[in-house]
């Protein structure tokens, strides 16, 4: 799923292309991408794009007449631009194309599983409603990521990728970060010292500073095409198997719910290889039962 530092370069090149520019079309490809119709999409046509925006892990497109659309990308949706005239991706991708006079923006979404959606709403308060209320990280002192951490009693990985307590972070940037931290997924929050806090809060600017520059470096001047979960430079996401940049020992996974976590037993649980099934267990407990909801 795109988090953090893969929106932020979305953003920087839809600023450069689509801000102040007019939504000339909009076709919905997929009628199920678009989950509201009122107001109707009608309404944003023909009107200037006059801001762009990350809420969480979400995009906003600011529309005139204080219209938004926000687009979920979910785990397989992605952006695409394309000049005017240019060969659009695969029909069968396509989910919804919007139309510029220098070029169309193209949300697409890989496989069966339609997840990705768009949702048009008027005014502050129908925007208010797909705001998970996550704490920015970025923009946080340590004292609120600390308040915000241990506002509930979770497991490190299940605190770090939920959207009700930090905006955009997920599944791939959480293993990053509690790499980077030297902590465990599975260590409670409630159980940590303040100098871990710090640790970790350190490190999650750090992982989503760092990132945001390469992914920025990556795309250059070009739009971001190749936006996935998986990167060869990252240390453990991905990587079960392979040895830990930091110390060479095999990175271990933990899988829970369809999903799977990625640590450095040595870096992060110290040097202590933990029973995979329990582990399993004791994460798929603390994971609310679809995730899909709280997204
Ligand atoms: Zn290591």
């Amino acid at each position: 799923m795109p988090e953090l530092p893969d929106i932020t370069v979305y953003l920087e090149h839809l600023q450069s292309r689509i801000v102040g520019r007019t939504l000339e079309r909009l076709d919905i490809a997929k009628p199920f991408v678009l989950r509201t119709f009122d107001p109707p999409v009608s309404e944003v046509v023909g009107t200037a794009v006059r801001g762009v925006r990350r809420m969480g892990k979400r995009i906003v497109l600011a529309m005139d007449d204080d219209r938004f659309i926000v687009i979920h990308l979910m785990i397989a949706g992605r952006l695409r631009w394309r000049a005017p005239g240019a060969k659009l991706p695969p029909k069968g991708s396509i989910l919804a194309a919007f139309h510029f006079p220098n070029g169309v923006l193209v949300l697409t979404e890989a496989g069966t599983t339609r997840r990705a959606s768009m949702h048009i709403v008027r005014g502050g308060t129908g925007l208010e409603e797909h705001d998970r209320g996550g704490l920015e990280v970025l923009d946080a002192t340590l004292a609120e990521f600390g308040a915000r951490l241990r506002s509930e009693n979770h497991t490190l990985k299940r605190a770090l990728a939920d959207p009700r307590l930090f905006s955009g972070i997920g599944n791939a940037y959480s293993d990053e970060i509690l790499h980077r931290a030297r902590l465990s997924p599975v260590m409670l929050t409630s159980r940590m010292s303040d100098a871990e806090v710090a640790r970790l809060f350190d490190a999650t600017r750090a992982t989503l500073v760092a990132w945001t520059e390469r992914l920025r470096t990556e795309a250059g001047r070009n739009f971001p095409e190749k936006v996935t979960a998986f990167h060869e430079q990252m240390a453990v996401h991905g990587r079960f198997g392979q040895p830990c940049p930091v110390c060479g020992t095999a990175v271990q996974r933990i899988r829970y719910a369809s999903n799977e976590t990625n640590y450095c037993a040595r870096c992060q649980t110290g040097g202590r290889l933990l029973a995979d099934r329990a582990l399993s267990r004791l994460l798929g407990k603390d994971w609310p039962r679809s995730i899909d909801e709280i997204e």
